[in-house]
Order: structure tokens, then C-alpha cells, then sequence
């Protein structure tokens, strides 16, 4: 036990800066009626659907300048004009 937990204690000094965590925003994103678009990561991080209820409904604009309209909770909420 005691060496299991030192071999663990190595690989997160290593790796756990840039692990990503459960609910940790995805860059990634998709658009589906009645969710949030937003993606994060799972329990098991693996990409799912925010978990949350969408609140907010608008265009908004991906890094690559398409407008998508979109639904997203209110955490994610885009901060973009809706006008
Ligand atoms: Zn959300």
C-alpha cells in the first residue's frame, strides 16, 4: 500500500496540473435543442452534455466567427450581446 501510494503521489505531481476535472469546461461544444451546448467532462472525463438547464437562448459565435444559435445554462451563459 505504502509503495502503491508513492507511485501515485509521482504521476500527479507530474500530470495533475493539466488533468482535467469532472465538470471541467470542453472547448469543444454542441448544439442541441432543450441542453445547455456547453461540453464538460464526465465523472469518468469523458465528453458529455452540461448538466445544467438551459436559461439563455441567442446567437453566439465559435472561435472561427460561424454564429450558431445556441441554449446554455446560466453558468455558461455566453457573454456576448444578444442584440
Ligand atoms: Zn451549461
Amino acid at each position: 500500500m505504502s509503495d502503491m501510494g508513492r507511485r501515485y503521489r509521482h504521476v500527479r505531481s507530474s500530470l495533475m496540473d493539466r488533468m482535467p476535472k469532472p465538470g471541467d469546461l470542453i472547448s469543444a461544444f454542441s448544439v442541441q435543442p432543450g441542453r445547455c451546448f456547453r461540453m464538460i467532462y464526465s465523472d469518468m472525463l469523458q465528453a458529455t452534455h452540461c448538466y445544467e438547464p438551459p436559461v439563455w437562448k441567442g446567437s453566439w459565435k465559435d472561435v472561427k466567427g460561424r454564429t450558431w444559435y445556441v441554449e446554455a445554462c446560466q453558468k455558461q451563459e455566453p457573454k456576448v450581446s444578444t442584440r
